[in-house]
């Protein structure tokens, strides 16, 4: 079996462990093949192995593969993202994960609506409060949800967290909870257009903890495709 194919089984594998113990149905989790700075052959590859849902973190990169990968794969976009690059994205990607500003949402409403479509994103939350990380800070998610969701082309769908880094993930389980209780109250709120069905949250090291914290899509890439250049 080659590497992809076993890593991306595995991964598989784990995912429906932790579903298990925590009484999921693991469709109700999806695995979100993190490709970025891996070529498309490796993507290809994966399709073939079964997995049809990739993310990226670099708007060229993923023009560059929308064109190179040979498979008819589905992109989310989640990384960090400028206003004056949304428009690259529209026809590729069904689901954005990193929106934190409101002037990024009404850009991203703007250019879905050129189409005539409405976007689907996640509202990225800085759950450690870190100066080095993106995200909008706890305390201003709901007058932000409340503004977002008064775009016209645009649906929020949850949330999406990039916590600290631990080795440990048992240390990164609070920031899952966070993460998910944040949601709960939003959806309480019950604000028109505001959805909380998805969350995006867990990588290579803790997805099996996000999972049982609730996470819906999970970003996993160095356990898939193998470590990245350090510099990103
Ligand atoms: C790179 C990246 C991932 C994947 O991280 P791994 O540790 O390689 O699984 C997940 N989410 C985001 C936002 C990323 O930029």
């Amino acid at each position: 079996m080659d590497p992809i194919k076993a890593n991306i089984e595995r991964i598989r594998q784990r995912i429906a462990s932790a579903c298990a113990r925590c009484n999921r149905d693991p469709d109700s989790v999806r695995l979100v093949a993190v490709s970025k700075v891996k070529p498309a052959a490796l993507i290809d590859e994966a399709f073939a192995a079964g997995q049809r849902l990739f993310g990226e973190s670099y708007v060229q990169e993923l023009r560059d593969k929308v064109e190179d990968v040979k498979s008819p794969v589905e992109w989310h976009f989640i990384g960090n993202l400028q206003s004056n690059k949304v428009k690259y994205l529209t026809r590729h990607v069904t689901l954005i994960h990193s929106v934190d500003r409101l002037s990024l949402a009404r850009e991203i409403s703007r250019q879905w609506g050129k189409l005539e479509r409405d976007a689907r994103i996640l509202l990225q939350v800085n759950v450690g409060d870190e100066t080095s990380k993106a995200g909008c800070a706890i305390t201003d998610l709901e007058q932000l949800a409340r503004a977002v969701a008064r775009l016209p082309h645009l649906h929020i769908c949850g949330l999406m967290c990039l916590p600290p880094f631990h080795e440990d993930p048992e240390q990164v389980r609070p920031y899952f909870k966070v993460l998910h209780d944040l949601a709960a109250a939003l959806a309480r709120q019950q604000i028109p257009g505001v959805r909380m069905d998805e969350l995006s949250m867990g990588m290579s090291g803790d997805f099996e903890v996000a999972i049982e914290e609730g996470a819906t899509l999970v970003r996993v890439g160095t356990a898939i495709f193998g470590e990245r250049d350090s510099s990103r």
